[in-house]
């Protein structure tokens, strides 16, 4: 207390994908506060609660400071030496792969790490240790949003700059809370000087809708439907740029001839909106003296049809010209901190550097760059993180390792994940706490650094490179994931990784991994350039312009296409829901962020009591004062909300920002995934977690 800094440096912050750069203060070396950056352009001296915090959650009694081993399969964890983990975990991995073959093994990682362990992690875990099946928590965020970029625009490229906030006239947020999830986004939108439009499209009358000039309120899972509808409108009333749709698209044709069944009146029963109120809403996201742009986020991302929802937006940002100019975009907004560098260089669903496993040419690129047989590179995708628990399940993968993320709280439908642990031979958690639920039962933990206790960098939403740095010493023997990857990789054998001896070194292969790619950052020279430039946007490549220009992409209206042009692509929406409400279970369950100071799973912000102080004390249950008074259920009573796979107890919070018929849990408690249904889109393979039938019980 009372120390004074003597030096200060700069990070990006660890929780969201806003990416808010913080000045750290130090003393000796080590961090004692902070404050954020004023001149960087993404917070403009900006910091949610979250970000004021984020040293406090590294001071936890539960950090893991040592590793733990469960020797015998009833015995409890204890402690042990790095040389004995490390040993046990790669004997133990390589003899279940003698035994059952080289795809028994998988991992399971997370949109938390930097750029440089995701790739160590997904080179060493694919091209070292030969595993085949691979996957993040990004597939539970952003998968969506992956696939529909992948297929519209030939590349996973989310085309805008922040500054596209404050440029637009219209604002249309599809299933976004932003005012909640991405507070200093939602500030910038607030300080837009155009008097914009603020559309919120939304079951919910969320915070964001409450400040919103418009909000539509539609059914749950109606948007697939409105947006086809908003189209049809469009087309009908005259109103598409024909010549941005002649020189920059495909597939117009098709998508015309495909409307013809989707007028307001034909999809009302789906939307639950009047036709005067979608044509009026077609007419303003298509008035061509405005610039508009259009937002999503979880509510499109994590449907069973997440994919064709987010080309639908795309479409009507297609169709009226809003493409590639200021205050225009069809903008996914991303989750977590680094899910952009998840997508680029985790290994994954792309292979390093945005290129394709199924591409003999970007094989034999990465194969000759890594200095290693191009036989060592699999030739199609592994599984999505479903379909490695489905592989859990049926006995094929019989070792999992899994990295900075808590699938026994956040997996849809927790309590299929949970069943399964009995059915691995070994389980290894890697992460800075021990307490969390899936740690508690593994057979190997591995003490991992936080942010804060280790370099590298991030990427935003807005594709801005930011470095992160060390400002902490990680506490007992605690190492960061580099670290670890490192021993690992030394322990496992073979000549594979020698050039990979720090953060930055790895770096700089990842920029020549990149060259000709359109993320293309070739033209980065290291961690002193990113921060002297305040963060650089992909693509940088070498001789690019000016660093610190704020760019976004499609400006010359080419997209990644072989052709060049961005595709129309459709499909008929699902009549049902998938698992529809009925006499039984006659509530939709609504889940998603309920507080600005809470983070996904709460493993690290419940650390901090000011954050803790700053968020619901309980878990609650949003009701619509009718439904409420039918079931007898007063004001803060507690209820039981009941699904087909489980039940929880909550407090009843009345309130008309629900719909009648519909109930809202925030995500942030364990509990809450006791009830989802688990139903995924086939696209993206992302769960959809907005939807699940429940009935509630006053207690
Ligand atoms: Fe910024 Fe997100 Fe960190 Fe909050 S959590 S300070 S919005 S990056």
């Amino acid at each position: 207390a009372g120390a004074v800094p003597d030096a200060v440096t700069t990070s990006i912050c660890g929780f969201c994908s806003t990416g808010c750069r913080l000045r750290l203060h130090l003393k000796d070396g080590e961090a004692i506060g902070l404050t954020p950056e004023a001149r960087y352009p993404v917070n403009l001296g900006m910091a949610c609660p979250k970000g004021w915090e984020a040293l406090a959650v590294l001071d936890a009694p539960d950090r893991a400071t040592v590793p733990l081993l469960r020797e015998h399969a009833n015995g409890g964890l204890r402690e042990t030496t790095w040389d004995h983990a490390i040993g046990t975990m790669v004997s133990r991995f390589k003899d279940i792969q003698a035994r059952h073959g080289q795809e028994s093994l998988a991992f399971i990682s997370t949109g938390q790490i930097p750029c440089e362990e995701m790739a160590f992690l997904g080179a060493l875990a694919k091209f070292g240790m030969g595993m085949k099946h691979g996957d993040g928590n990004t597939r539970q965020c952003m998968a969506t949003a992956v696939a529909a970029y992948k297929q519209s625009f030939g590349f996973d490229a989310p085309p805008y700059t922040y500054a596209d906030f404050e440029e637009s006239d219209v604002l249309v947020f599809v299933g976004a809370n932003p005012a909640i999830a991405h507070p200093i986004l939602w500030q910038r939108v607030l300080s837009n000087r155009r008097s914009p439009e603020i559309v919120v499209i939304d079951p919910r009358r969320t915070e964001t809708a409450h400040s919103a000039t418009r909000h539509i309120a539609l059914k749950p899972k109606g948007d697939l439907w409105l947006l086809y509808a908003l189209a049809r409108c469009i087309m009908d009333e005259g109103r598409i740029d024909q010549q941005f749709l002649n020189a920059h698209t495909s597939g117009f044709e098709e998508f015309k001839t495909f409307l013809a069944n989707y007028s307001p009146e034909e999809v009302e029963k789906h939307t639950g909106l009047t036709p005067d109120a979608v044509r009026a809403l077609a007419r303003l996201v298509s008035d061509p003296t405005k610039r508009v742009s259009w937002w999503w986020t979880m509510g499109v991302n994590q449907s069973y049809e997440g994919t064709r929802t987010a080309q639908a937006i795309i479409n009507l940002a297609l169709m009226t010209g809003n493409m590639g100019k200021p205050g225009t975009g069809a903008n996914s907004i991303t989750g977590q901190c680094n899910a952009m560098g998840s997508r680029l260089f985790s290994n994954t669903t792309n292979l390093l550097g945005g290129h394709d496993f199924t591409n003999p040419a970007h094989r034999e690129k990465i194969a000759r760059l890594l200095g290693m047989d191009e036989s060592r590179i699999q030739r199609e995708n592994g599984w999505a993180y479903d379909q490695i628990i489905d592989g859990i399940e049926r006995g094929d993968i019989k070792g999992l390792w899994i990295i900075a993320t808590n699938p026994s709280h956040s997996w849809i439908n927790q309590g299929r994940f949970q069943t399964l642990r009995d059915k691995l031979e070994f389980l290894v958690v890697q992460d800075m706490y021990s307490s969390t639920e899936t740690a508690q039962v593994c057979d190997l933990l591995l003490p991992a650094a936080g942010w804060g206790e280790k370099e590298g960098v991030f990427i935003n939403s807005e594709r801005r490179i930011g470095a992160i740095r060390q400002v902490r010493k990680p506490p007992g023997v605690a190492l960061s994931d580099f670290r670890i990857f490192r021993l690992l990789a030394n322990a496992w054998g073979g000549d594979l990784f020698a050039e990979w001896t720090s953060p930055e070194a790895v770096f700089r292969l990842l920029t020549k991994i990149t060259e000709g790619q359109p993320c293309d950052i070739s033209g980065i020279s290291g961690y002193e350039m990113i921060d002297a430039a305040g963060g650089i946007q992909w693509p940088y490549p070498s001789n690019g312009p000016d660093p610190s220009r704020e760019r976004r992409l499609f400006a010359d209206g080419r997209f990644y296409t072989a052709d060049q042009r961005a595709k129309f692509l459709f499909d008929a929406p699902a009549e049902l829901l998938p698992e529809e409400p009925d006499g039984k279970y006659p509530f939709i369950l609504l889940t998603g962020r309920g507080s600005s100071s809470q983070w996904h799973t709460q493993t690290r912000t419940a650390k901090s009591s000011i954050l803790r102080k700053l968020s619901p004390s309980e878990l609650y249950v949003d009701i619509h004062p009718s439904d409420a008074a039918r079931y007898g259920i007063s004001e803060h009573d507690q209820v039981e909300v009941v699904s087909r796979r489980g039940s929880l107890m909550a407090r009843a919070w009345l309130t008309p920002t629900m719909q009648p018929g519909q109930v809202f849990l925030p995500m942030h408690d364990s509990e809450v995934n006791r009830l989802t249904h688990a139903s995924f889109d086939p696209h993206s393979r992302q769960p959809s977690y907005k939807a699940s039938a429940v009935a509630i019980r006053k207690y």
